[in-house]
């Protein structure tokens, strides 16, 4: 099993409170001077590339974090940028192959054009060991430099402690401005601050804190919550979180069918979570229990391929009752697949939006990426557009959602559109994010890994928090206390939407 990083008492805190503490001036890095100090900046350069090409596609990550790079260097501190990019294999790729496939290298030439190479030194082929610590040594005040893959080493992903000691070593200062990762517990995210003492939060990561923390935490109301996607084991600790915050959840997306399963609506050859049907039944209890208004689907459009809208004969629009889907007289027919909401569906999940004063969004509706599938996604994709001109606060997280909404030209009056998919979800279920937590506790390590294995600060074992989590949740959704859905790991932050 995976090394955690994290301590069990940090691990356990409410999240409200380390978003606090993270947000205090204290720990402001516009209020620092780190002047000759050579500052780690944990980035997120994860930027989609052309395959064929490697050109970077879209480079709003690498311009995002570029103020908080400037701040920096108008600092006049030695700025050394590390990230992850793609999916390397160490276990199986070669340095060479390795290198060949994701080098930051693309990324490196973007700093080059942005900074001048003045300030911006190159790229430093590795980014721990004798390499990077020659390029670190080089570094003069007010200049920057990238270090290589940080996933090159299987320690980063693997959360080992000498992988976190040896990045350390090139530091004094250790800023995480990288909120697409907080929720991995990594050691170029919590692995570090064991060994580094003093840790911030950056600017960007202030900003999700606050546009989000603030608004969903203590929202106005009515708040409502349309979540979408494809399954139900990542997100039903978001989902019971929010039944116990929201007035209004909307469910839409593959996940809505193991809700309607759980109902004992049939759902043709839909592929639904069987070992989720119990969850979900007891959450569909806490829903009403409480009052939350927890829609589903009453309409969906289906189809016999989900990949193929060609077979326009096959297509239609099943009405989802219960009286009338049953396993005798399904639906959706044996052999055909729900892919979105129905126009029904989407009438009632804008009209019970349009009266909420804070809406949040995460999850396309439909298999939104086939355009005869996508009608649900920019239904609510427009509902949110609506409800902003309307003066509502609205907010999106999510790579799927982010990259519908924007497709579809109706991001420009969104709130808030977080640069977060399971980092985002994981603060809304106040638990988790174990990459905020670390920075709160920053060089406290002295003994971390030593020996062998995952001993923490206070001596007691760390366990690996998403599996425990997963476990507790199956056990009995809804605890309800308030922001307390049970946390679950979510691969969004990998990929590149
Ligand atoms: P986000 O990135 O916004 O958090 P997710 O990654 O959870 O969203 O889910 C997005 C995926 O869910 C998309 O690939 C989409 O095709 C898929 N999806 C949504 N609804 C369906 C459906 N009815 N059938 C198949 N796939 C679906
Ligand atoms: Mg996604």
């Amino acid at each position: 099993m995976k090394t955690s990083l994290m301590s069990g008492d940090s691990a356990h805190r409410p999240l409200r409170d380390v978003v606090r503490d993270l947000l205090s001036p204290d720990l402001d890095i516009r209020s620092k001077n780190f002047s000759g100090k050579r500052v780690l900046l944990r980035v997120d350069f994860n930027v989609p590339v052309d395959e064929a090409t490697g050109a970077v596609t879209d480079s709003s990550r690498v311009k995002a974090v570029l103020p908080t790079i400037q701040l920096l260097l108008n600092q006049n501190a030695r700025v050394i940028l590390v990230s992850h990019f793609g999916r390397p294999e160490p276990k199986k790729q070669s340095r060479q192959q390795m290198q060949a496939m994701y080098s930051l290298r693309p990324v490196a030439a973007l700093l080059e054009a942005e900074l001048g190479s003045c300030a911006f030194r190159g790229l430093a082929d590795d980014c721990i060991g004798s390499e990077a610590a020659a390029a670190v040594a080089q570094l003069q005040p007010g200049q920057a430099l990238l270090l290589e893959n940080t996933r090159f080493h299987e320690g980063d992903a693997g959360s080992s402690p000498d992988f976190a000691r040896d990045l350390a070593a090139l530091c004094d200062v250790f800023v995480n401005d990288a909120f697409g990762v907080v929720h991995r517990d990594q050691g170029s995210v919590t692995g570090i601050t064991w060994f580094v003492p003093s840790c911030y939060p950056g600017p960007l990561i202030r900003r999700e804190l606050t546009e989000l923390a603030d608004r969903l935490y203590d929202p106005v109301r009515p708040l409502g919550v349309a979540l979408g996607g494809a399954k139900v084991a990542d997100k039903i600790g978001v989902i019971a979180a929010l039944v116990e915050l929201a007035d209004v959840v909307a469910v839409g997306g593959r996940m809505a069918f193991t809700l309607l399963a759980a109902k004992g609506v049939s759902v043709g050859s839909t592929q639904i979570e069987e070992g989720w049907l119990e969850p979900c039944r007891r959450m569909m209890t806490r829903a009403a229990e409480r009052g939350t208004r927890l829609l589903l689907p009453s309409d969906v459009l289906w189809s016999s391929s989900l990949s193929r809208p060609e077979c326009l004969d096959t297509r239609g629009v099943a009405p989802l009752t219960l009286d009338c889907c049953t396993p005798d007289r399904p639906c959706i027919p044996a052999g055909r697949y729900g892919v979105d909401i129905g126009p029904e569906t989407m009438a009632t999940f804008r009209q019970e939006l349009l009266c909420c004063r804070t809406i949040f969004w995460n999850g396309p509706m439909g298999k939104f990426e086939v355009p005869e599938f996508a009608a649900g996604t920019v239904a609510i994709a427009g509902t949110l557009d609506e409800a902003s001109k309307r003066g509502a606060v609205t907010i999106i997280g999510g790579g799927d959602s982010v990259a519908a909404v924007t497709a579809a030209g109706l991001a420009e009056h969104i709130s808030h559109i977080s640069t977060g998919g399971g980092a985002t979800l994981e603060l809304i279920e106040g638990k988790g994010m174990p990459g905020l937590r670390a920075l709160l506790r920053p060089g406290s390590g002295g003994d971390v890994g030593r020996g062998g294995g995952s001993s923490t600060a206070d001596g007691s074992a760390a366990g690996d928090i998403p599996a425990v989590e997963t476990a507790k949740l199956r056990d009995g959704v809804g605890g309800g206390n308030g922001l307390g859905g049970a946390g679950l790991g979510n691969e969004d932050e990998d990929q590149i939407t």
